[in-house]
């Protein structure tokens, strides 16, 4: 297939917001493609390259896009620079400038599919000495063969920004549409999603729809090795109602720090995260723990890792764990720093057999069997089985004591649901108040939010002074109908802009916002020496000087109170 018949779907996808447009063009290039080439284009359709959860990855950062652009096109990196701080995109930069083109190269070279996905996947084994100049040489002779349109997709593909990528939702739905016509749409669709759940790569699922139809579909299961989508919990207002809920309720510790999902095939043992990502390489030792301590040859196990520090064996919030997740190298290094611990809560796969029909007690009683403990190390998740309120409450004040989020109630009845967030599992965590803060400072937006601030950095007081104590961008909204606005921001701070450097500007401390969060770290990047975790704006208050915006002090301490003491 012609990389120009997939750019042609892309600027398609691009045009059209309507879903059901989309998912028909999708289904109809689906449909068109060669067996062969099928994994690649559904995943070209995602902007990758890789499924999520492989370990390989492209390894260009956005901020190399301009580098790139310039060598292909042959323009001064200043000018593409420019011209993106125009448009605020690189797509249409490189579309601009290939079209410009100086270097007037013919296109010789006739881009395939299979030309591009190939060249990409090549990037990753990239490695070593000099390894960025010579990604940046392939890539760029990639881009110069290509046309214009061409460019644009191939540059945002690379760094991983293809704006367009085809949701979830879309592939799954024109899976179904393309390979699964004669079944009823409602089952088909389901049947996709379910299969997803279980084998997240659309690819494998297109080319099984195709060659196997529905029955192929529905005969999908676990692959030792492979993520799947794990259950996920849903908040609860409080212990009284998780009661209420459950006839047979078991409480446990809602550690703080990083779902594991645990795969053992004999003495192969992966590690994934709930987003799918593979963490195996980042944590030796836990490995070592799961073949000492997981006693089947295979099976497949769920719990949480915690971070704890190195002297007093004590938990540490789940940002120094972030810093074990995301290191690619020194890791022996790392394992000394930083040692962890597990918190094991669920299996999933026994052997050959599939626990997803099984009750919570009975995977329970199985994960017992199964795992020798290490305590400290890799042991079973806290637990309590009782109604009895007083005994419950002691509990979570013990699990916020002990530095974890608070309790997780699980309905010994229940099954495990891949992939969703049912009434199962409840969390039953301190509710943060909001905090009134300042915007201090703000980011220029890129693609459709160009020409307005799309991020804000947010101050706390401290005397006369502000200071930095996050960034935000959720809460905000496109359409004027549904609250406060990135245009109607923009507006009101503009006025107030102090400074400029790139992208980035200083705002005078003038407009106050109400922000609600999920929780407080420390953080050296920040002046208040606080960052909120996923802060949201909830409305404006202009009713609100600056006088009154919260202080550093009170961040300080509703940080102290939002559990135990830590160290
Ligand atoms: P949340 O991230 O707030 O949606 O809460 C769900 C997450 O809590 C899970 O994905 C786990 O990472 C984490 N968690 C911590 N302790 C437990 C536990 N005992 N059982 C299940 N999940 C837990």
């Amino acid at each position: 297939m012609d990389y120009s018949k997939l750019v042609g779907l892309y600027e398609e996808l691009e045009k059209t917001s309507a879903r059901l447009k989309k998912i028909e063009a999708v289904a109809n290039i689906l449909k068109e493609t060669k067996t062969e080439i099928l994994p690649k284009v559904t995943l070209l359709l995602q902007g990758r390259v890789f499924p999520s959860w492989s370990e390989k990855e492209i390894g260009i950062a956005s901020k190399m896009a301009a580098k790139i652009i310039a060598i292909s096109t042959g323009f001064p990196e200043k000018d593409v620079s420019r011209l993106f701080r125009k448009k605020g995109d690189f797509g249409l930069v490189a579309e601009e400038l290939t079209e410009k083109r100086k270097q007037r190269t013919l296109f010789k070279k006739h881009l395939t599919v299979d030309i591009v996905f190939e060249n990409l996947q090549r990037l990753a084994s990239i490695e070593g000495k000099g390894s960025q100049d010579r990604k940046f040489k392939l890539v760029s002779e990639l881009m110069a063969a290509a046309k214009p349109k061409e460019a644009k997709y191939i540059i945002r593909t690379v760094i991983g920004d293809l704006r367009i990528g085809v949701a979830h939702g879309i592939l799954r739905d024109a899976i179904a549409r393309a390979f699964l016509s004669k079944e009823d749409t409602k089952a088909a669709v389901s049947a996709v999603e379910w299969a997803w759940f279980l084998m997240p790569d659309y690819g494998e699922i297109a080319t099984i729809a195709k060659n196997k139809g529905i029955k192929g579909i529905r005969a999908v299961s676990l692959e030792l090795g492979k993520p799947y989508h794990v259950l996920l919990a849903e908040r609860s207002k409080g212990l009284e109602e998780a009661i209420e809920k459950f006839e047979r309720p078991v409480f446990e510790y809602k550690y703080d720090g990083a779902r594991v999902i645990i795969h053992k095939k004999g003495s192969e043992i992966w590690l994934f995260t709930r987003r799918l990502e593979n963490i195996t390489k980042q944590f030796p030792e836990l490995v070592e723990l799961a073949r000492k301590h997981i006693e089947p040859d295979d099976c497949i196990v769920e719990g949480e890792i915690i971070a704890k520090n190195k002297k007093s064996g004590k938990p540490m919030p789940f940002q120094i764990l972030s810093q074990r997740i995301k290191r690619k190298y020194n890791i022996e290094k790392m394992v000394k720093e930083i040692p962890i611990e597990v918190n094991l809560f669920d299996i999933v796969y026994l052997n050959g057999e599939v626990f997803f029909d099984k009750p919570m007690e009975f995977r329970r009683k199985i994960l017992e069997e199964s795992v020798k403990e290490s305590k400290g190390k890799f042991q079973l998740a806290k637990q309590l089985r009782t109604k009895d309120i007083k005994k419950i409450k002691k509990f979570y004040q013990e699990a916020l004591d002990a530095s974890q989020e608070g309790l997780m109630v699980k309905n010994l009845d229940a099954k495990y649901q891949p992939g969703r967030r049912v009434g199962y599992w409840l969390k039953v965590k301190p509710v943060m108040e909001n905090l009134d803060l300042v915007i201090i400072g703000a980011t220029w937006g890129t693609g459709k939010r160009t020409g307005w601030f799309g991020s804000f950095m947010l101050g706390c007081r401290s005397g006369d002074d502000f200071l930095e104590c996050g960034m935000i961008g959720t809460g905000i909204k496109e359409k004027s109908k549904e609250g406060v606005t990135f245009k109607k921001l923009t507006k009101l701070l503009k006025p107030h802009i102090e400074n400029q450097k790139g992208n980035q500007v200083s705002i005078k401390p003038k407009i106050v916002v109400e922000v609600a969060y999920e929780e407080i770290q420390k953080s050296p990047n920040y002046g208040s020496g606080f960052a909120l975790r996923f802060p949201r704006v909830i409305c404006m208050r202009p009713d609100k000087g600056i006088d009154e915006v919260d202080s550093t002090k009170k961040i300080a301490r509703l940080y102290k109170q939002q559990r135990g003491t830590r160290f």
